[in-house]
């Protein structure tokens, strides 16, 4: 079995481009409308002379429990939740949200080893940014465009860190 890489976060902060980046696929739909991304989506991560990872590309974890959108938010807990690691991703262009804030507390208490991945880290200031993240208290924060694929070499060290 290879080990499982789980992408969490709200909608539109880039999960999906950091899925395709990753896997340097097509198939996650990236799409302006937060949400667009229903299902789990499942690719690997080759890298040359290293041991591939399984990357999971979760829906939006919505906060509703309802319909659709509470059937999104379930299998993005059930995939965080076998997870060997969480990608916690938020978006460093609208800093942190109330959203964002939900989640790390339902992340808190998942329990799973988690990195904070701030994406969309282009052309926005790098250290505002890290310091608004600063009160979620996580020892690692990576810093990435997956648009631009920045930063991927360093946030691969770190994931391939704890596998
Ligand atoms: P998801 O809902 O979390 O899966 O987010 P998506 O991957 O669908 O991306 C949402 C929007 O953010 C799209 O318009 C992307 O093009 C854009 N986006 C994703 N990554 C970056 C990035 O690194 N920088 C910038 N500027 N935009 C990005
Ligand atoms: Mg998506």
């Amino acid at each position: 079995m290879l080990p499982l890489v789980a992408l969490v976060g709200r909608p539109n902060v880039g999960k999906s481009t950091l899925f395709n980046a990753l896997t340097r696929s097509r198939d996650a739909l990236v799409h302006d409308q937060p949400g667009v991304t229903r299902d789990r989506h499942y690719g690997v991560c080759r890298l040359e002379g290293q041991e591939p990872f399984i990357v999971v590309d979760t829906g939006g974890i919505a906060g509703e429990e309802e319909g659709l959108a509470g059937a999104t938010a379930r299998q993005a807990r059930a995939a965080a939740g076998e997870a060997d690691l969480v990608l916690f991703v938020v978006d460093g262009r609208e800093g942190a949200s109330a959203l964002d804030d939900e989640i790390l507390a339902w992340l808190r208490k998942l329990s799973r080893p988690t990195l904070l991945v701030i994406n969309k880290i282009d052309g926005v200031n790098e250290d505002a940014v890290r310091s608004d993240f600063a009160r979620y208290g996580f020892a690692d924060v990576i810093t990435v465009s997956a648009a631009h694929r920045q930063g991927l070499d360093d946030l691969l060290d770190e994931v391939r860190e704890r596998l």
